[in-house]
């Protein structure tokens, strides 16, 4: 295929897409789960000739989006959202066009100023203090393990990445038992190790770090002979929105010299809305932050806008200089690849710049409020509903549920009905475990839900439940 073909390749793109968004409410959510089924259908080897970009784009029709999960659908409740709106749909498309390889300033300045900004745009956007600077980085994971690594050579005083980590004390790192398994993951690549991830309890309803044993914690470290390094706390957390209150955390890692770094993926969209700033009270006083655009947004994914205090702690964390690498004439400008993990950048900028300037922060706002009125009232009416229980209340639009009908097994019950809803695919729900007993989460973040699919929402929860009912 060359260019002169793209036209009308990209045309009969472009209107499937719009088609697609169209006709999307009335697709199943969740891909028919039939392993095998796509592999069997893609040839063993590839071709020797070319094919028709027809057959390419038929065959995508055929084999794949059968086979795909639609996470933008408007009744996915499952997971957190995976938003896609138009108008970073369109920046992608350009950024790939011109497939701009964004490591260094150099190899791309408007893309690094690009990110400068939107970064800086970001931080106002969610309430965050001049004193923080921006870097968007793929996913919160590697923001997470860029912090992990800076509280590692922080404490080691910059010798882990040379001397390795065989004569050091032991690192030990404080979360809470709510945080998502990226840590766990930052935990092993940082070579610490998961035994030195002290997870301390919750308290309260918002299943808070208990921040008088994080500090028995790391005083019976120091006792033992250890090396606190850092603590990472969570707003929003993965499972039911667990939220650590940070001020009383960051007075702590203060007192003890500690990093300390905010896990907000999902939550963090949501602090464009000042009413919801109190989740995360305290936020301006972390080392770091991270919170997913490409979650609540609407931003494609990947975008992650990692936020930092004193960049100079990554970068010295992080920055390597090959000759190879070394520009010239280009001083006091910023090379965001010192800020990351992976060298290579996409330019992921573009996308926010089109999505804050197509949607306005109003109306970004006016998204979020929306979900989290809606889910309030969906769990309300869950609560009255018999055979229901909340199991914990929403934090912004994140509850939990669990269907207990008289005289039945609630585990039991809960799973069967989770298993049967998502099977139907009218809507798409996950599950956790709180205390040790299985719960389905309930999340509302799609850019295209309505009120009325919450009404299907609460349709389908309710209905299954009643047929599982008769057919027992
Ligand atoms: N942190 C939290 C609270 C999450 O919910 C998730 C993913 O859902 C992550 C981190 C990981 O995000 P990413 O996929 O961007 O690495």
């Amino acid at each position: 295929m060359d260019w002169s073909e793209f036209p009308k390749h990209g045309r009969a793109v472009a209107d499937w897409a719009a088609e697609y968004h169209a006709t999307l409410r009335d697709r199943p959510v969740r891909a028919p789960l039939t392993p095998g089924a796509t592999l069997a259908r893609l040839p063993d080897a590839p071709p020797e000739a070319a094919e028709p970009v027809e057959d390419i784009l038929r065959d995508f029709h055929e084999i794949v989006m059968p086979g795909l999960t639609h996470w933008q659908h408007p009744r996915f409740f499952a997971y957190f959202p995976a938003n896609a709106a138009p108008a970073s749909v369109l920046a992608e498309y350009l950024v790939a066009t011109v497939a701009p390889q964004c490591m260094l300033w150099q190899t791309s300045p408007a893309a690094t100023e690009m990110e400068t900004r939107m970064m800086g745009w970001l931080a106002q956007a969610v309430g965050l203090p001049d004193a923080f600077h921006g870097v968007i980085q793929d996913s919160a994971s590697s923001a997470t393990l860029a912090a992990v690594l800076t509280m590692r050579e922080r404490a080691l005083d910059w010798a882990g990445n040379t001397e390795g980590l065989s004569g050091a004390p032991r690192l030990r790192i404080y979360c809470s038992g709510e945080v998502h398994s990226s840590i766990d993951r930052a935990i092993w690549i940082a070579g610490i190790g998961s035994a030195n991830l002290v997870r301390l309890p919750v308290t309260g309803p918002r299943r808070a770090m208990d921040t008088a044993a994080l500090a028995r914690a790391i005083a019976d470290d120091r006792a033992a002979g250890h090396l606190p390094a850092g603590i990472v706390a969570c707003t929003g957390a993965t499972g039911m929105g667990a939220s650590d209150d940070l001020a009383a955390v960051a007075e702590v890692a203060r007192a003890e010299g500690l990093y300390l770094h905010v896990d907000a993926a999902w939550a963090g969209a949501a602090m464009i809305c000042p009413e919801f700033r109190e989740l995360w009270a305290g936020v301006e006083q972390a080392d770091s932050v991270v919170f997913n655009p490409h979650k609540w947004l609407g931003a494609q994914f990947d975008c992650s806008a990692h936020f930092l205090r004193d960049p100079a702690a990554l970068t010295r964390t992080l920055a390597i200089r090959p000759e190879y690498l070394r520009t010239q004439g280009a001083d006091g400008v910023v090379d965001y690849s010192e800020w990351s993990i992976p060298l290579g950048r996409r330019f992921r900028a573009l996308k926010l710049w089109f999505l804050l300037r197509a949607e306005g922060l109003e109306g970004l706002r006016a998204m979020i409020r929306d979900h989290v009125a809606w889910s309030r009232g969906l769990a309300e009416r869950l609560r009255e509903t018999p055979g229901f229980e909340i199991v914990t209340e929403p934090v912004l639009s994140l509850f939990t549920f669990r269907h207990a009908p008289p005289g039945a097994d609630a585990d039991a019950a809960t799973e069967r009905l989770l298993a049967t809803i998502n099977d139907e695919g009218r809507i798409y729900l996950t599950r956790t475990v709180i205390d040790g007993r299985p719960v389905i989460r309930f999340q509302a973040g799609s850019v295209f839900t309505t009120a009325a699919d919450m009404d299907a929402a609460y349709d389908a929860i309710t209905a299954t439940a009643e047929r599982l009912r008769q057919e027992d």
